[in-house]
C-alpha cells in the first residue's frame, strides 16, 4: 500500500462507527439519510454495593450500540445519540449522589430534542429507555399530535428472556449484574461485597400485588439499594442476554427503518 492508501486506510479506521453519533463526523452525517434516530436514556443511581452508579447508562450504551450495529449491517440507517445520564429518581433523593430530574424536566429536555430532530426532517425517533423510573409513554402521547416525526419508546429490560436467569431481579440483581460482568467487568466488585438485594414489599395488598400503584421509598424498601439477588449472576448469562436483547432491538430498528409511516396498520 502506498502512503496515500495507508492514510486513507487509517482515516477510515479512525472515523468511528457511523451509527454512533458521538464517534462519527459531518463528512459521514452530511451524506447519510438517517431513517431512525435512537435516544438512549438512563439514570445515575446506586446499584447495590457492587455495581457502579452508571450501570443503567453503560447498559444503554452497549445494547443500543450493538442493536444499531446489527441493524446497520442490514442496511438500516440508524444513528444512536449519546445516552442521557440523569433519570427520574424521585424515590431515591435520600440516597447519596443519586441524581434525580423530575418527569416535567425530562419532558422539557425530550421536547427540545424532538423539536430539533423534527425540524431537520428526521423521520423516526426511538426513545431507548434503560431505567424503570423513566416513563416516556405519556410523553409520547403529549408530543404525538405536535410533530411530524414518528416517536416511540421501548424499554430494553422488558425484552429480556427471563428464562435465562433464576430470577432476573429488579435493580442490581442477577440480570443487571450478569450484563455488567460483560460490559464493564472491571467496574463490578466481587459478589462477596454485594448485599443480598432483598426488598420489603408493601403491607397493603393492592399495592403489593399490582392493581394499585405508588412508587417505592427506596430507603424503606431495601437495605443495600439493590432489589434482586445478584449471587447467581455470571458473564455467560450476561452474554446470552445481551445477544438476545440486541437481536430483538435490531430486528425492531430494521423493521421501523423500512416502515412506511403512511401505512403502519395491517
Ligand atoms: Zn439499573
Amino acid at each position: 500500500m502506498d502512503e496515500d492508501g495507508a492514510n486513507r486506510e487509517r482515516d477510515r479506521h479512525m472515523a468511528g462507527r457511523p451509527y454512533i453519533l458521538a464517534e462519527t463526523n459531518w463528512k459521514t452525517v452530511e451524506h447519510t439519510d438517517y431513517e431512525v434516530v435512537v435516544l438512549p436514556w438512563g439514570a445515575t443511581e446506586a446499584h447495590n454495593y457492587h455495581l457502579p452508579y452508571g450501570t443503567d447508562n453503560i447498559q444503554c450504551d452497549f445494547i443500543a450500540a450493538e442493536a444499531a450495529r446489527r441493524a446497520w449491517e442490514r442496511e438500516a440507517k440508524v444513528a444512536v445519540l449519546p445516552t442521557l445520564p440523569f433519570g427520574v429518581n424521585t424515590g431515591q433523593v435520600e440516597i447519596k449522589l443519586d441524581i434525580s430530574i423530575n418527569p416535567s424536566t425530562q419532558l422539557a429536555v425530550l421536547k427540545d430534542i424532538v423539536e430539533v430532530l423534527d425540524h431537520q426532517g428526521v423521520p423516526k425517533l426511538v426513545i431507548f429507555n434503560g431505567h424503570g423510573g423513566n416513563d416516556f409513554r405519556q410523553m409520547v402521547r403529549e408530543l404525538w399530535p405536535r410533530y411530524e416525526m414518528f416517536i416511540c419508546t421501548l424499554e430494553w429490560y422488558k425484552w429480556i428472556d427471563a428464562g435465562l436467569f433464576e430470577e432476573p431481579g429488579d435493580h442490581a440483581g442477577e440480570m443487571e449484574t450478569s450484563l455488567m460482568k460483560v460490559f464493564a467487568p472491571d467496574l463490578v466488585l466481587p459478589l462477596s461485597e454485594a448485599g443480598e438485594g432483598r426488598d420489603r414489599k408493601f403491607r397493603i395488598k393492592a399495592l403489593r400485588d399490582g392493581p394499585a400503584w405508588t412508587q417505592r421509598d427506596w430507603l424503606q424498601t431495601t437495605a443495600d439499594t439493590g432489589v434482586g439477588n445478584p449471587r447467581p449472576a455470571t458473564a455467560e448469562k450476561g452474554q446470552r442476554c445481551f445477544d438476545d436483547v440486541a437481536a430483538k432491538c435490531a430486528d425492531f430498528f430494521v423493521e421501523l427503518a423500512e416502515a412506511d409511516l403512511d401505512d403502519l396498520y395491517e
